[in-house]
């Protein structure tokens, strides 16, 4: 049988519509007799797409004037590095470890000079989110950073820390445009595209103008927030095509009645499947009740045996890429925006019928 949904962590499940709506245009966009992929990133015709597509981020996210909107390459673990190139300005900066990802960010920045832990929930296996009452850092360190959802761990924040003394940097790889947000509680928003804003290859960066001052003078111009921002992102040739597939996914999400439909929609799909997984003592997921994340939900089998012929059986009925991460065994369903509910429930029928024939 062919894929009917994908659970993939990353990259992920796109929209149908995005998908048809790019193949329709794939060799001819908008009658110019040109592919995307052809055209010059400083072309009218492109540079039309790419003001349409930051535009429509800015709507949807309500993204405030005096923030920038960057579109970089590298991938978000390369903010790992260019966060303190741009940022850290020769002081110190705080970071809390909920998981794999921030634990990863927190080791790649040790070289930039004074980097602390501010928290960590390792001690308790990442099954939380340190809470912030408890974050420690100083009033003279250039920022915060932390990770909204461990996408890995299956752990999230669900409000914006409060009374933080430094500027917050946040890794939203895996929850951005999940849910509205206010943008104006943060400094630093960074995501890598292939979760839940399009295919990979494009990096998103929002950040206050006045950051944008701090940068260390050996900062390669690529790496440079300032000269990006001053440049259209633009420095060197941008991933033009990833852009426009992020363009199209934006004006679909736009189509679905913005980031407060989206959120109705992501509440629902997360809450019917942890409430399966925990009315069975087949299933479990020991994530904290108050940090389970909607997006990237992993769950086991108590009988740990079956977690192969799980995925296999899931696979040969169109349920896909439902194996947990490598380090963490076990399985896990990523249900981003563009996972509709009845993929949901395809996945919680199948779960069931696995149960009833395994047990
Ligand atoms: C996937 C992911 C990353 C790594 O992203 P790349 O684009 O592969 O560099 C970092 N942080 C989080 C939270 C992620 O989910």
């Amino acid at each position: 049988m062919s894929c009917q949904f994908n659970f993939s962590a990353g990259p992920s499940v796109l929209p149908k519509e995005v998908l048809l709506q790019a193949q329709s245009e794939l060799i001819n966009w908008n009658a110019t007799g040109m592919s995307v992929m052809e055209m010059s990133h400083r072309g009218k015709h492109y540079l039309s797409i790419y003001d349409e597509t930051e535009e429509n981020l800015r709507k949807l996210f309500c993204i405030p004037k005096n923030y920038k909107v960057l579109f970089l390459q590298g991938g978000a673990i390369t903010q790992n590095f260019m966060v303190p190139m741009n940022l850290l300005n020769q002081k110190s900066a705080s970071y809390i470890v909920s998981g794999y990802w921030s634990k990863r960010t927190f080791n790649d920045a040790q070289v930039f000079g004074n980097i602390k832990l501010g928290a960590t929930s390792e001690a308790e296996h990442f099954l939380k989110a340190p809470d912030p009452k408890g974050w420690v850092t100083s009033e003279t360190d250039a920022y915060v950073h932390f990770c909204m959802n461990e996408t890995i761990h299956g752990v999230e924040y669900f409000e914006i820390p409060k009374n933080i003394a430094p500027t917050l940097v946040c890794d939203m790889s895996s929850n951005i445009l999940s849910r509205p947000l206010d943008i104006d509680k943060f400094g630093v928003i960074y995501a890598g595209a292939q979760k839940n804003i399009g295919p990979a290859g494009v990096t998103l960066v929002i950040v206050r103008d006045d950051l944008l001052d701090f940068s260390d003078k050996k900062t390669p111009t690529t790496f440079n927030w300032k000269i990006q921002s001053d440049n259209k992102s633009m420095i060197n040739t941008p991933t033009t095509y990833s852009i426009y597939m992020a363009g199209l996914v934006f004006k679909w999400l736009l189509d679905q009645g913005g980031l407060q439909e989206i959120e109705k929609k992501n509440k629902k799909k997360a809450s019917i499947l942890y409430e399966y997984i925990d009315s069975t003592t087949f299933y479990y997921n020991n994530v904290d009740i108050n940090n389970r994340s909607r997006m990237n939900i992993p769950f086991r089998i108590l009988n740990d045996e079956l977690t192969m012929k799980f995925v296999a059986e899931a696979e040969a009925e169109g349920l896909y890429q439902l194996k947990g991460h490598r380090l963490v065994g076990g399985l896990r369903a990523s249900i981003y925006n563009a996972m509709p509910i009845e993929g949901v429930e395809a996945l919680i029928t199948f779960m069931e019928k696995f149960k009833n024939n395994n047990s």
